[in-house]
């Protein structure tokens, strides 16, 4: 590694320190490499294990499960490694000529290169707008989980939890573990379609015997949970307007309201998630080329089975080539770093083709997991198409259901020329949070194919910087 005041250089850079990440910079950092690990989060381990500070102590309950405990042994395994760590560090720029840009912990850019680059930067929340998502009280299920994992804190005492996915579960458990009281999680897929899922039981058992003691925790605690099920309007009406109910209807299996079946929620607090996205942007902006599939969570890093991406000496791994789960990223993390090794001549061509047929076997089941997975806890169309007009889809540009419709009848049929047209996903979040929705849309409304819509683009900067960093940079010569 050499380094020239701000300007580092390594043999290996790793983007995200979630399963995949710290994976395989565990097994890179035994074999003389120079090697950075980065994160923009506080904590090793990325979303799954957001450790509660050691300060809080005893407040709260939490006990990590059995694949937060894999996790913890990973962080405790690289603590001691030759590997540059760094937290709070934020990749916003990806440039030729192996050049990143980083916003450093300290509010410094840093302009770091390297010979390979993994992408792990992991997956985000999907969300689907309806009238009043945007009052105080309304959650995220990824955000709940959060402020209990890492501040010890409750959003609210009562709460209801709504949504898709197995992620329900999981909050509902941790809230119940945290002494909250769930009114009732309500989930939009069938509960026969599950059964779906059956085949996968032998190869998945843990994450089987997990979601089954989620499940026991929830139905002992009494709490109902009903499926079919959608979110037709969160209301406030306070002077601040903050949440004081929720009204929930049936639904049909594509998940259009059935008129007539609503009821009324009363509570302050309501979590709401529908399943997670790749987070792309980073691999987009360095070129690789990326693939649209339902089955895999949406827009992805298209990798072939050695995890290489389509620029040379580029790799990706975890939820950012399909939405998978944490065993997913845990094998992607070590088909990554052997082929990492590989490359660097620091294995042999044998021990590397046994290690790939191995693991490759195993990453198949993993894969055939994410199909179904993906497939079953899409949002069905007849959701999308219930979003109301005058319901804001794009809250940083306050673009409305309507708006959307008006700007496709309009021939903006692509995700470029609707974000031109409408501002749509162009303001403070890039499009991270309607950005999934709107490309569901144009597919649906415009009826065309994913490859006709493409994704919506990715530049520097890929997340908002300082004003500091920037006057930094400004003032940096080697940038
Ligand atoms: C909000 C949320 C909560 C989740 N909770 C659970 C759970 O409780 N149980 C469970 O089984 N699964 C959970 N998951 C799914 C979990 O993420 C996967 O199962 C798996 O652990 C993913 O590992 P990964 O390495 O692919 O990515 P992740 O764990 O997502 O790690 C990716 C890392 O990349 C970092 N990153 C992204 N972009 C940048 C950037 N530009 N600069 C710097 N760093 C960046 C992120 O901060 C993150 O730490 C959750 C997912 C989300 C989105």
């Amino acid at each position: 590694m050499s380094n020239e005041k701000n300007n580092l250089k390594y043999n290996v850079v790793i983007v995200g320190s979630g399963f995949s990440g710290i994976v395989a910079a565990g097994i890179l950092a035994d074999y003389d490499l120079s090697i950075l690990l980065l994160d923009e989060n506080i904590h090793l381990g990325g979303q799954l294990l957001r450790k509660i500070p050691v300060e809080l102590g005893d407040y709260s309950s939490y006990r990590p499960e059995y694949i937060k405990r894999i996790g913890f042994r990973f962080v405790e395994s690289i603590k001691n490694k030759k590997i540059t760590i760094m937290n709070r560090a934020c990749l916003v720029g990806v440039y030729p000529d192996h050049r990143l840009m980083i916003e450093s912990e300290r509010k410094e850019v840093l302009s770091v290169s390297y010979d390979v680059l993994l992408f792990a930067t992991g997956a985000r929340e999907r969300f689907l707008p309806f009238k009043g998502w945007n009052l105080p009280g309304v959650y995220s299920t990824g955000l709940v989980q959060v402020l209990m994992k890492s501040s010890g804190v409750l959003p609210a005492r009562e709460m209801l939890i709504a949504g898709s996915g197995l992620f329900l579960f999981s909050v509902g458990y941790e809230f119940l573990k945290n002494k909250g009281k769930a009114l009732a999680i309500l989930e939009q897929t069938g509960m026969m379609d599950k059964a779906k899922m059956l085949p996968q039981l032998f190869h998945q058992f843990s994450k089987f015997s997990e979601g089954g003691k989620f499940l026991a925790k929830i139905y002992l605690s009494g709490v109902p949970v009903k499926y079919r099920r959608k979110i037709v309007e969160a209301r406030g009406k306070g002077g601040n307007g903050a949440l004081e109910e929720v009204v929930v209807g049936k639904t049909d299996a594509s998940g259009k309201l059935l008129v007539g079946t609503e009821k009324i929620y009363k509570t302050n607090a309501l979590a709401v998630g529908y399943g997670f996205v790749p987070n792309i942007e980073g691999p987009q902006s360095a070129g690789c080329h990326l693939e649209f599939s339902d089955r895999k969570g949406g827009w992805t890093v298209k990798v072939n089975e050695k995890l290489e991406t389509s620029v040379e000496n580029i790799l990706a791994a975890g939820e950012i080539t399909g939405v998978g789960g944490a065993l997913k990223s845990i094998n992607e993390g070590k088909i990554a770093a052997f082929s990492i090794l590989h490359k660097f001549e620091k294995i042999t061509g044998d021990d590397y083709s046994r290690q790939l047929k191995k693991l490759t076997n195993e990453r198949r089941r993993h894969l055939a997991f994410m199909d179904l997975f993906n497939s079953l806890y899409r949002i069905p169309p007849g959701a999308l198409l219930d979003i109301p007009d005058d319901t804001v889809v794009c809250r940083c540009e306050d673009i409305t259901m309507g708006d959307i419709k008006k700007g496709i009848d309009m021939g903006f049929t692509t995700s470029r020329g609707l974000k031109t047209a409408l501002r749509v996903s162009m303001g403070n979040c890039q499009g991270r949070t309607c950005g999934p929705v709107v490309f569901d849309l144009l597919s649906l409304l415009g009826k065309q194919e994913p490859g006709a819509i493409g994704p919506f683009h990715a530049r520097p900067p890929l997340k908002p910087v300082s004003i500091d960093a920037l006057a930094h940079a400004a003032r940096a010569p080697y940038l």
